[in-house]
């Protein structure tokens, strides 16, 4: 189970009015014909999922594991939604819970 709260880098993500820019720019999307089947939600779609309180479907995203943290498409949003920050964010949780659960395994 994720942590809910803080920063979520300052919840620029309710900035963002779903230009695309993030995901026209993303070197990993370019790299599919059909991105969307293998990478789940591409970046605007994980910040809009984000607006809608459902921090858990952009965690399961194939996209959070598999950028490159390139930053374009932080440089390119038009609303300074740092969405790179975002993602870092989101996999920092994820490691987290997978340590204290590891621990906690360890203990019982
Ligand atoms: S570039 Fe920024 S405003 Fe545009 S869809 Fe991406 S996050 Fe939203
Ligand atoms: S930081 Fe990640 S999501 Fe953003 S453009 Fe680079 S690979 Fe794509």
């Amino acid at each position: 189970m994720t942590e809910k709260g803080p920063a979520l880098q300052e919840s620029t993500f309710s900035y963002c009015f779903s230009c695309e820019n993030c995901t026209n720019v993303c070197p990993v999307v370019i790299n599919y014909e059909k991105p969307e089947q293998v990478l789940d939600l591409l970046p605007h779609q994980i910040m809009r999922s984000l607006g809608l309180g459902l921090e858990e479907l952009a965690l399961g995203s194939n996209m959070l594991w598999d950028c490159v943290t390139c930053y374009q498409c932080q440089e390119h949003c038009p609303q300074n939604v740092k969405i790179t920050d975002i993602f870092y964010e989101l996999k920092n949780k994820v490691s987290k819970d997978c340590f204290y659960s590891t621990k906690s395994d360890e203990i019982i």
